[in-house]
């Protein structure tokens, strides 16, 4: 069969539209269209701020430097998450803190936390991302703790109101994209300005009238058609979820009901094996052009060599078998794959 990717963006021609009349009306830079793109995002996460990022990765750094996130700081992020993750952290001076996962969903729970024995009289920031559209309620983390909530996997119209901001990335592997792209959003006034300091490099917006309280700055640009692309696609959203989710039923009937994670966004469709190994499985469906992973993302723990207890993720490593899920399938190419996929379950 033709070659599947795993994940893959797509767009209509309201998007093709949109970014053709931004180039012809030839606003590059995007003053016009950012803010107009920052508006809808913010209404449409119902938060009361939004800013634009090139990247999911600068709408990070953004965050950290925004809650007060030093030299030496340390930041704590679970294994199960993207690289730039920890990256981020990195490149703001603090120290990425890695734990491992709960039993019950392989995201950062409570439990994984209290394991780490943290000073009781110590602010810690964390870096909680909703990975493969899953959902940990984050009422659980103690209040006291600063919680940036990284959405770039459950792109859903909301944050918790127990994280202080949320993150978003519009890159063209997740749910939405506009090229590349992403944004912070938030209720909190004063960090936001914190965030708009971080992101004016060239003192434009805040003039040299308010030198900002933020150690370093960064040019994270986004241009105007790609803000005209956002415009559309947050227009397309419900269509998009709804498209998805008929793939996630045509999976589901092909397969039988098989048991899998339940996220609260199709972003994923990832089975949980009883038999068999996820990572050898994988293997066997790329070599055959379907692309498909174990778990669906890599251990920040084995990526980077880094010691400690990681139990729950290398189980969850074994057994999640994550499946191509994105519009550009059809119920034919699922059900081809599906094919496969029992064949090599047996
Ligand atoms: C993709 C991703 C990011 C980084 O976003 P970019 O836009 O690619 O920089 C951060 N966190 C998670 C959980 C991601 O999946």
């Amino acid at each position: 069969m033709e070659p599947v990717s795993h994940s893959f963006p797509s767009f209509d021609n309201s998007c093709i539209k949109a970014a053709t009349q931004s180039l012809y009306d030839g606003d590059f830079s995007g003053i016009v269209s950012k803010e107009q793109a920052e508006h809808s995002l913010s209404c449409f996460m119902g938060t009361d701020y939004a800013r634009l990022t090139s990247s999911g990765f600068h709408a990070l750094q953004a965050a950290l430097i925004a809650i007060g996130v030093k030299l030496g700081s340390k930041v704590i992020i679970p294994t199960v998450t993207c690289p730039s993750v920890y990256h981020a952290v990195v490149s703001v001076g603090a120290i990425p803190v890695v734990v491992d996962v709960g039993s019950d969903v392989p995201l950062i729970a409570e439990e994984n936390v209290r394991d780490l024995s943290l000073p009781p009289d110590e602010k810690y920031t964390f870096i909680i991302p909703q990975m493969f559209g899953l959902s940990r309620n984050l009422e659980e983390f103690p209040s006291h703790f600063n919680i940036i909530e990284d959405l770039a996997q459950r792109f859903t119209p909301y944050i918790s109101s127990s994280a202080e901001m949320g993150v978003v990335s519009f890159s063209p592997t997740k749910l939405l994209t506009m090229g590349y792209g992403g944004a912070v959003v938030s209720n909190n006034r004063s960090l936001m300005e914190r965030v708009s300091h971080f992101l004016d490099p060239d003192h434009t917006e805040y003039t040299l009238f308010d030198p900002g309280t933020v150690p370093f700055r960064v040019h994270s640009s986004v241009s105007g058609f790609q803000c005209a692309i956002l415009l559309a696609q947050l227009k397309r959203y419900k269509q998009v979820i709804k498209a998805r989710a008929k793939l996630v039923e045509a999976y589901d009937m092909a397969l039988g009901d098989p048991e899998r994670l339940q996220p609260e966004v199709p972003f994923r469709y990832q089975l949980i094996l009883r038999n068999g190994s996820a990572p050898i499985i994988a293997e066997r469906l790329r070599e055959r052009g379907i692309m498909a992973y174990p778990l669906g993302s890599q251990l920040l723990h084995n990526v980077f060599s880094l010691d400690g207890k990681f139990d729950n993720a290398e189980k969850w490593y074994q057994t999640i078998l994550s499946l191509p899920l994105h519009e550009n399938l059809t119920i034919d190419i699922i059900q081809d794959i599906c094919f496969i996929v029992r064949r090599l379950l047996l």
